[in-house]
């Protein structure tokens, strides 16, 4: 358990577009509580490119995490 979160941690230092990705969509909640439409859209706003992150962060170790699950 705490090699996993060691793992993510290291994963996340070197690649700082990805924490990026991970706080603006942390932020983007306090608008928008869910995945949806509007979620989506603020995500456009604010991150046109999120959809690349996204797919990098579900073909790699931090795919299980419910934030990157946009559908
Ligand atoms: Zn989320």
């Amino acid at each position: 358990m705490l090699e996993g979160l060691a793992c993510k941690s290291a994963r996340l230092e070197e690649e700082p577009h990805l924490v990026e990705y991970v706080v603006v969509h942390e932020l983007i909640h306090l608008l928008e509580r869910k995945h949806n439409e509007r979620f989506r859209a603020l995500l456009d706003q604010f991150m046109p490119n999120w959809r690349v992150y996204r797919e990098e962060l579900n073909g790699g170790e931090l795919a299980a995490y419910e934030s990157f699950d946009l559908g």
